[in-house]
């Protein structure tokens, strides 16, 4: 089913969704979404399975949208949903309709089965997650906080797991969870000037002082800033780290304020820098329609990065006193906040011990994550919400995330489909057991 965003088209699928959850005896419902650019209807679906017990609700997040595909770069049909060599094909088959099929199957299997759970499951899969979710998941969270009543908890895509290494540096399968996102701040700035021909340049041209203005911008230096979360990550992996790197993983901070020779190579690796600091990508140009013409405005935009805690308004002022030029304007053209989940909880816990049960040496590590999912819009609402779906994706299968040739191995499919129910099943246990303890009364 085609459901490229833009414009998204996502009703089909979601009916499709909530036919096969009822044909198996689970409540469900469509909900349709707002279209604010016409064209066909888009639409949610949920599932709830109920429990025998008031335990806080899970929920299972997935969904419907997806990017473009052009056919011209596949080896295969991108919506032929083909099945060949071990792999199904097609664009979403990672991201994320595999992911909304494994939640389906985990809420089929349990449905069947006599052994119910403490707690309702949550099956629910928006729109337009692709473009920032506002007419999707941030929708739904501010329109029908019905359908997430109950619900404490929450996993969605972002996180899954890196096989072990065969080699000597790494030993260890690595489950990594989301706990939070970078938060994008993107900007626009706008440079006035005197229009006009070129022949005879001003010092209140458009273009040079928009260029300034970057200049400024792309000299800035962005503090370094150890989050919880991230301090928490690097410690997780210290045993798997080289041996001269060990214990500066066990003290992030400290040692990238002591250690300079640390800190130069930590902070020359680009993704490590992002996990640091504030970061900001000139990405958009646009000046004089030729070249004998000064224009009136030129235009920029930037994509800048944020740690959670800081907001994009709070960015925006700092931008503005750096190029101190009062004929440049900011504008915020996307941001939202940015919240993060515990890892001191029963849901990570669970997730701790299905990987030591699938293999003693598994690790799990807590991350922050450059990109962004619709998980902040549930975290804003207080649900503790994971970024982390159950699979081992190869190096070539992770390229078609937003790629050409997208596909998952069936074996990793089926085997995720049996690992999703296995973490559900922790879960319900270990919180359900936690929660006893701690009402017990104490002697
Ligand atoms: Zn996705």
């Amino acid at each position: 089913m085609q459901t490229v965003n833009p414009p998204g088209r996502e009703q089909a699928l979601a009916y499709r969704f909530a036919e096969i959850l009822s044909r198996e005896g689970i409540e469900s419902d469509v909900i349709t979404t707002p279209n604010p650019n016409g064209g066909k209807p888009r639409a949610a679906v949920w599932g709830r399975l109920r429990g025998q017990g008031d335990r806080p609700g899970l929920a299972l997040l997935s969904h419907l949208d997806t990017v473009p595909a052009d056919p011209s770069d596949w080896s295969v049909p991108p919506f032929s949903g083909r099945i060949a060599g071990g792999y199904v094909w097609g664009r979403g088959a990672l991201d994320a309709k595999g992911v909304a099929v494994t939640h389906l199957m985990t809420l089929i299997e349990l449905a069947s089965s006599n052994q119910r759970l403490e707690r309702d499951l949550l099956f629910i899969a928006t729109p337009d997650e692709e473009t920032g979710g506002r007419n999707g998941a941030g929708w739904i969270v501010a329109n029908h906080p019905e359908i997430l009543e109950g619900i404490g908890y929450l996993l969605t895509e972002g996180g899954g797991i890196q096989a072990a290494a065969p080699d000597e540096t790494t030993h260890a399968p690595i489950w990594g969870v989301a706990l939070t996102e970078k938060t994008p701040c993107w900007l626009e700035l706008r440079a006035h000037g005197r229009g006009g021909h070129s022949s005879a340049p001003t010092g209140e041209d458009a273009v040079p002082r928009l260029v300034a203005a970057l200049d400024k911008i792309r000299r800035a230096e962005s503090p370094v800033r150890v989050l919880p979360e991230v301090e928490q990550m690097f410690a997780a992996l210290a045993p798997i780290a080289p041996e001269w790197d060990r214990a500066a993983y066990l003290n992030l901070s400290g040692t990238l304020e002591r250690d300079e020779g640390f800190r130069r190579r930590f902070l020359d690796n680009p993704g490590q820098n992002a996990l640091v600091r504030n970061t900001i990508s000139i990405t958009y140009l646009e000046g004089g329609p030729a070249t004998n013409v000064a224009p009136s405005i030129a235009r920029a935009q930037l994509d800048a990065r944020l740690l959670p805690g800081r907001t994009c308004a709070q960015f925006a002022a700092a931008i503005e006193s750096l190029i101190d030029d009062s004929t440049i304007e900011i504008e915020e053209i996307l941001s939202f906040a940015s919240r993060a989940s515990s890892a001191d909880t029963p849901l990570f816990r669970a997730i701790e011990a299905v990987a030591v049960r699938q293999d003693p040496r598994g690790l799990v590590v807590p991350r922050l994550i450059g990109g962004f999912t619709d998980a902040h819009w549930f975290r804003e609402t207080g649900i503790v919400a994971y970024g982390f779906v159950p699979r081992t994706l190869s190096a070539e299968e992770a390229e078609g995330v937003h790629g050409a040739n997208e596909r998952i191995a069936v074996e990793t499919l089926t085997k995720g489909i049996a690992l999703q129910i296995e973490l559900v099943r922790a879960f319900d246990a270990i919180e359900a057991a936690e929660h006893r303890k701690q009402a017990e009364p104490v002697e």
